[in-house]
């Protein structure tokens, strides 16, 4: 790792890494880069809710990270002890019981080092973009900069041109609970070995989604006369469901029916290797009631990917989150709907015809967290960071992802800006195994300063 001794980006991610500042708790972070620009005679901006802006001189280019990071880790207050590990020939550098945060306190420590050198420059650090890009959502910093370089893309040979933009369907329905007849028995489903996954970058694996898996197993054992008293599931509405639980009753009259559905059910096995668990259980006050309108919704709202271009998702939708509250004899049912699109035209069209649908179906819904893609448009930036880019590595590409940026969002607050992403290699951000690969990190670096040079920075 000597190699890497001297790379002063490097130096400043260390230190990064001992200054708290997991997503909502990031003011030590802010304090230190409110600090680090001072040192750098930069003249500094915040805005209310803790972005904070750079600048120096008159900057054409404004480079733009997030310093919040998903803290995962065994100790509960925030730790992370960066090592660094060799694989082949590849140099890396992970944490130890921690995610890492490379994601994105790699790119902000070129960006304090970029700031350190530059004469004409500006920084935007924006906050809490890993619990809903909050910070670009309320940015109200003003921005001199004609072009912005997002510096939160995570694979080194990829410029990133555009990105999804999202909305969450929230569906909710009223129902009436009906008392148990006496004489039944108890079962309980529950999914086993579902991966899960992103909901974006993942949604075109054909991972199984666990709630609407199970949604087609309550809808046959209620064809054959089951009762059903709770149904639930999803971790989060922006991933692949990987947990869901169903309870049905069932008269003992139709125990045939019970025998047979633990035998079939037991035997499902989806392709993905993810399967149920069927047990009995005893429900004490136990209510049903009629899942008809619920099914039907579920497995007639759209799932996966809906719409592609060149082998790529630009229309996916994914139901993230099922869940049911009971209150004085009623419940409430209700799901997420999380759609994505590249394209805003899409995007709308997609969104009025599953509320119609869903509205049919007895549904309130809300339309809620909407936010505008990021569409490919050229520009002097993208053609500068493309020559740059493809003369480091011939075989890189020009990519949209399916997924959030915060491009999406500040281009509506900027519209006249241009934007372009890049980012060094990082795999498995957000998770214990975080890993940043070394040598993209001095290319990412590389690219940077070239960049810079050729927006006259220095
Ligand atoms: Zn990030």
């Amino acid at each position: 790792m000597q190699k890497y001794q001297h790379f002063e980006p490097l130096k400043v991610f260390l230190e990064i890494c001992a200054i708290p500042h997991a997503s909502f708790k990031t003011e030590k972070l802010k304090e230190w880069i409110i600090q680090e620009a001072r040192k750098a005679n930069a003249t500094i901006q915040c805005d209310k809710v803790g972005n904070v802006l750079c600048s120096k001189g008159k900057p054409k280019l404004c480079l733009q990270g997030h310093y919040d990071m998903v803290y995962v880790g065994d100790s509960a207050a925030f730790e992370v002890k960066p090592k660094f590990v060799k694989s082949g020939n590849q140099a890396i550098l992970c944490a130890e019981n921690s995610s890492l945060g490379a994601d994105n306190g790699a790119a902000l420590a070129s960006m304090i080092v970029a700031l350190r050198k530059s004469r004409n420059i500006e920084c935007l650090f924006t906050i809490d973009e890993e619990v809903g890009m909050l910070g670009a959502r309320e940015i109200a910093l003003s921005l001199q900069s004609p072009y912005m370089l997002n510096c939160d893309s995570e694979e080194i040979d990829e410029v990133v041109v555009s990105c999804a933009g999202g909305y969450d369907l929230e569906c909710k329905a009223e129902l009436e609970t009906f008392e148990i007849p006496q004489d039944c028995d108890f079962l309980e489903i529950r999914t086993q070995g579902f991966r899960g996954g992103h909901s974006g970058i993942e949604i075109h694996k054909n991972i199984s989604n666990a709630i609407l898996e199970l949604a087609k197993i309550a809808k046959s054992l209620v064809e054959c006369g089951a009762l059903v008293v709770k149904f639930c599931g999803g971790e989060k509405r922006n991933s692949i469901p990987t947990n869901a639980l169903l309870q049905v009753a069932i008269p003992r009259d139709k125990s045939k029916l019970y025998q047979e559905s633990l035998e079939k059910i037991s035997t499902i096995k989806l392709e993905d290797s993810a399967c149920f668990e069927v047990v009995k259980v005893s429900l004490q006050n136990a209510r049903y009631f009629n899942p008809n309108a619920l099914l039907q919704a579920l497995l007639g709202v759209q799932n996966g990917v809906i719409v592609s271009s060149q082998n790529a998702p630009i229309l996916s939708s994914n139901v993230g989150i099922l869940q049911q509250t009971d209150e004085a004899g009623k419940i409430q049912v209700s799901f997420v709907a999380m759609g994505r699109s590249n394209q805003e035209s899409l995007m709308q069209e997609n969104i009025k015809k599953e509320t119609k649908k869903l509205e049919a179906l007895g549904f309130c819904v809300d339309l809620i967290d909407v936010y505008a893609p990021w569409e490919r448009e050229e520009s002097a930036l993208l053609n500068t960071v493309w020559e740059i880019v493809s003369k480091q590595n011939p075989r890189a590409e020009l990519k949209s992802i399916h997924a959030g940026l915060e491009c999406g969002i500040l281009k509506q607050k900027y519209p006249s800006m241009r934007f372009v992403s890049v980012g060094p290699s990082i795999s498995h951000p957000h998770s214990l195994n975080e890993q940043l690969d070394l040598e993209s990190f001095v290319r990412f670096d590389e690219i940077l300063q070239s960049v810079l040079e050729r927006f006259q920075a220095f």
